[in-house]
């Protein structure tokens, strides 16, 4: 069992954010939880940050461990040290996103794994946000570790007063059982066919809801998109897998059933949340999995945002 954070004090959290000047990242409990899943030491924490008028949470919603060689399998060993990942087995942390627009009450890949679907709610709740109150909720693809919390495991509806948003292309490809890959098919059979009727399906680059943009990143999936908010917020779903990718571009997972395609989606991300100065959320980043995309003279880095920078 891991310990539950204490409450969130928002009011003064607040307070703290009227005293920032622009941009505050509010670094919330450091949950030492360990897992002992395969000898993962899993850090939960999540951050709640303030920015461009939106009231956002990174919240932890589950995680899990890849091998390096099905995630990076043009990396080598030197370089995967380089960049600080384990040889053996790489932790994949996975992170909704909440936003409260003032207007909307949105939920961004309401990811988790099999066995902890629940989680994000419990996260939720942790903020004062009663799933109830969520009004819209946005897939970026339809791998189930990007909606498995849509549905509870006795078919209960998490999110029942929203609207869902996903690509049609996305919609299209995991609805037919000839294309699509096996497991997710099945997930997605069993947790969004039910709930067809409360989708909004999408096509391409789409205002979703006011100061809520898609843009389509396709290459992981048929119709993957990235999710940009405000003037410079950014979620990369699977358009970056690692920060490590950020600099290796070309490193490319196994699963990425289009590599091409991949590449040149998170090419076209990268430039774009390095152009906005955006503070771009990282699905599967490590905790807290905020920062910036920096351009240099040769190539990008990833800067990580420390809870401490206000
Ligand atoms: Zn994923």
């Amino acid at each position: 069992m891991y310990k539950l954070p204490t409450q969130i004090d928002w009011q003064r959290r607040k307070l703290l954010a009227n005293m920032a000047l622009s941009f505050a990242v509010f670094g919330l409990p450091i949950f030492g939880r360990i897992a002992a899943a395969e000898g993962i030491v899993e850090a939960w924490r999540s951050v709640q940050f303030k920015k461009d008028g939106l009231r956002c949470a990174v919240l932890k919603a589950g995680g899990f461990a890849m091998s390096p060689a099905t995630l990076f399998p043009q990396a080598s060993e030197e370089a995967l040290s380089k960049h600080g990942l384990n040889t053996e087995t790489i932790p994949f942390d996975i992170h909704s996103l909440f936003v409260d627009t003032g207007k909307n009450k949105i939920v961004i890949d309401p990811g988790g794994t099999g066995d902890n679907s629940g989680r994000l709610l419990g996260e939720l709740r942790k903020i004062d946000i009663d799933p109830e109150s969520i009004d819209t909720v946005i897939i970026s693809h339809a791998h189930c570790d990007h909606y498995q919390a849509c549905t509870s495991e006795k078919g209960v509806v998490n999110f029942p007063n929203a609207r869902y948003y996903l690509q049609k292309r996305e919609w299209d490809y995991w609805a037919s059982a000839e294309n699509a890959e096996e497991n997710h098919h099945k997930q997605f059979s069993n947790l969004l066919l039910p709930i067809k009727e409360q989708f909004e399906l999408v096509d391409g680059e789409t205002e979703i809801v006011p100061g809520v943009q898609a843009l389509l990143t396709p290459g992981h999936s048929p119709g993957h998109m990235t999710v940009h908010m405000g003037k410079s917020i950014a979620y990369t779903g699977d358009a970056i897998l690692q920060p490590a990718q950020v600099v290796h571009q070309a490193w490319c997972a196994e699963f990425n059933r289009w590599p091409a395609q991949v590449l040149s989606s998170r090419a076209k991300f990268i430039k774009r949340v390095a152009l906005d100065k955006a503070l771009v959320v990282g699905t599967h980043f490590p905790s807290p999995a905020a920062g910036f995309i920096v351009p240099g003279s040769s190539g990008f880095r990833w800067a990580a945002s420390s809870p401490t920078i206000i």
